[in-house]
């Protein structure tokens, strides 16, 4: 619920609070935290969103 209205406000990585950088192609939708904390995917034909968080997996 709380990750669900957060998607109404501005995004910003949840570990440094920095506004996330949004860029877009044909079927995809990306946000990127600057410092790389954070990444979130959308898949927009699929319908489905991935999300990277540090403080909870490994990528680089
Ligand atoms: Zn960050």
């Amino acid at each position: 619920m709380r990750a669900t209205l957060k998607k109404l406000f501005e995004s910003r990585c949840p570990n440094c609070s920095q506004p996330l950088i949004s860029e877009r192609d044909a079927d995809r939708s990306l946000k990127t935290c600057p410092q790389c904390h954070y990444k979130e995917e959308t898949y927009l034909s699929l319908g489905v969103t991935v999300v990277y968080n540090e403080t909870r997996n490994d990528f680089k």
